[in-house]
């Protein structure tokens, strides 16, 4: 059998240690996989220049599939974000994070089954920005006045832009519909500050309100203000099932999600285009604790799992999470994040957890 080829971007700070854990766990289901390793982040900046190399969205764009280790995006200054930088060239609009709870990890909750799908593509990530006192923000904020006379504008101030656009939010919320059906799920709410942003969000909301008729009588549909969202998942979460949201919303409440679940290191996702699937972990680059075989490979493997069954190795994918469950549910060879006491001296390392995970495949 010819071997599948798949994109591997370790990425760095904790990024190459859950990555090749994850890549041993699904070889380790006997799917056939010819890894192409391309380098992103700062580490290849300081080689090449850039850190996101013309190879890298190449190979993506090859091989259509790819799985990316977390690449640590400098605060401030520094090159823009490598994430950020992929989801836009390979117009991945759809993020697509699964939040599910597995016995054995301490939580607040049990149960919890939520789909967040977050619109990738536009709102405060575009990357259209104006550094504070610029010729450029200077221009802008004398233009924004010319045109909105009563707005109040310090001319000191930054200005970040938000677009919202019809196009970009039917795709997403079609996208969000579209996943309940193949999820056998029953409810789409959308999140909004609607009330406040009548411009951005409210064409946000709108849209998806004209998208959800299309479903009418087979996938519920609400909406909720973000705000309220927020303390509704803290209270209720076993009341919501898809949730759509705008790009800075999704993040957020992406994050709150995987808390809810037992914390970034058991939350997966994957950022879906027309064309190509890229399928990475919710959390971060971690940095602190790079190279110290630390790091839970949870949401990595995870997030290999829902490439299985994106390719269609759906046995593979559903042996490769049975196996994660089980390790989880002993709770004995699980990384230090997921222990009680965090000090715990019976956690085990990176590596060791995944062979734990390995031992479990059936
Ligand atoms: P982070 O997710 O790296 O870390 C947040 C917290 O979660 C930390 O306490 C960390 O120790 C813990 N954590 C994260 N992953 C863990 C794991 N697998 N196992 C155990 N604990 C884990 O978020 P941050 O500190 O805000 O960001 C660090 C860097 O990562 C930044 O440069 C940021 O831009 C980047 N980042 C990258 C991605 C990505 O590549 N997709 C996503 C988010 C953040």
């Amino acid at each position: 059998m010819s071997k599948r080829k798949i994109t591997l971007i370790p990425g760095d700070g904790i990024g190459p240690e859950v990555s090749i854990a994850a890549r041993r766990c699904i070889e380790a289901t006997g799917v056939a996989i010819d890894w192409e390793i391309v380098q992103a982040g700062a580490e290849i900046m300081v080689k090449t220049g850039t850190p996101l190399p013309d190879e890298v969205l190449e190979s993506i764009r090859r091989n259509k599939i790819a799985i990316k280790g977390p690449v640590t995006t400098p605060v401030g200054s520094g090159f823009r974000s490598v994430n950020v930088a992929l989801r836009k060239e390979l117009d991945l609009f759809a993020c697509l994070r699964p939040c599910k709870s597995y016995p054995g990890i301490e939580s607040r909750y049990k149960m919890i089954n939520l789909i967040i799908v977050r619109e990738n593509t536009e709102d405060l990530y575009a990357g259209i920005e104006f550094d504070a006192n610029t010729k450029e923000c200077r221009a802008l904020i004398d233009k924004i006045l010319e045109l909105h006379p009563k707005a109040k504008l310090h001319p000191d101030a930054a200005i970040s832009i938000k677009p919202i656009s019809k196009k970009a939010t039917e795709r997403i919320v079609h996208f969000a519909f579209e996943t309940a059906i193949k999820n056998k799920r029953k409810k789409v709410t959308a999140v909004h500050k609607a009330n406040i942003m009548k411009s951005t969000d409210g064409l946000f909301l709108n849209t998806a309100r004209e998208v959800a008729k299309a479903y009418e009588g087979r996938i519920a549909f609400e909406d909720r203000i973000v705000d309220n969202m927020c303390m509704q998942l803290v209270q209720r979460p076993l009341e919501y099932d898809v949730v759509v949201l705008p790009n800075l919303y999704g993040d957020i409440i992406s994050d709150l999600c995987a808390g809810l679940i037992g914390g970034l290191g058991v939350a997966p996702g994957a950022n879906i285009g027309d064309e190509v699937a890229l399928f990475e972990a919710t959390h971060g680059s971690a940095p602190k604790y790079k190279g110290m075989n630390k790091a839970n490979p949870t949401a990595m493997i995870l997030s290999g799992v829902m490439m299985l069954r994106h390719i269609g190795e759906t046995k593979a994918a559903d042996r490769l999470e049975s196996a994660v469950a089980k390790v989880l549910k002993e709770g004995r060879s699980v990384t230090y994040d997921l222990k009680s006491d965090r000090n715990d001296p019976t956690a085990v390392g990176t590596s060791q957890m995944a062979d734990a995970i390995i031992a479990a495949l059936k």
